[in-house]
């Protein structure tokens, strides 16, 4: 049996590594090397659904959290993964969206026209007003705002893009996973029939969306 000297000698060490984990390099990562994409719901709990403790209260150590709408691959998305997985020690990556997700509650068309009938010109907008240089083609806003036809497809393909991004290393385990905010489970995602045992809709159709999205993927 360890000494209790020994034992509050860890304790302590423990804290200190703690505070000043980053400045340990890929030694001082996150108590389980890990970094989470999750979509920015308020329905969606992270740690609930996944048994961590990343999220509430922040601070909880277990991950890197990053949250979007959708949970979705963005340019910042990429550039934090690149960041957690290649100098703050993350070997595996989880990806989480959900059902009844904003995402499929319009066609990303229409939002850029709500944004053209107040005078706005999405093409001519800064994405990033200090980095000028990060622009879209003309015409590229919609697919940018990343709607969802069904929110398993767009999990599946987000998954399929970290795996195939040349800033991930290649040996980075990477899951995506579905939160059912109907029922508070959690699935994998899948394009099957009866992928849920429920009938829950994953489509934006339920929400009134007649046509496909801008295509993203
Ligand atoms: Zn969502």
């Amino acid at each position: 049996m360890t000494s209790l000297k020994n034992q509050l000698e860890n304790q302590v060490k423990a804290i200190n590594d703690f505070d000043t984990r980053r400045r340990h390099g890929a030694d001082g990562h996150n108590d389980r090397s890990l970094w989470i994409l999750a979509c920015m719901d308020e329905r969606l709990p992270v740690d609930q659904a996944l048994g961590i403790h990343a999220d509430s209260p922040v601070g909880g150590g277990d991950a890197h959290l990053f949250r979007n709408a959708g949970g979705i691959v963005t340019d910042d998305a990429i550039r934090s993964a690149m960041l957690t997985c290649n100098f703050f020690g993350t070997k595996e990556i989880v990806i989480v969206q959900h059902t009844q997700c904003g995402m499929l509650s319009a066609n990303a068309a229409e939002l850029e026209q709500y944004f053209r009938d107040k005078g706005i010109d999405p093409d001519a907008i800064a994405l990033d007003p200090t980095l000028p240089e990060l622009s879209l083609e003309k015409g590229a806003f919609a697919k940018w705002i990343g709607m969802m036809d069904e929110v398993d497809k767009a999990c599946l393909k987000t998954i399929e893009t970290f795996k195939n991004h040349p800033l991930i290393p290649d040996d980075t385990i990477i899951s995506g996973w579905i939160w059912e905010v109907e029922t508070s489970r959690l699935r994998a995602p899948s394009l099957e029939a009866g992928r849920n045992s429920r009938n829950i809709d994953v489509s934006s159709a339920q929400f009134g969306v007649t046509s496909p999205q801008p295509a993203r993927w």
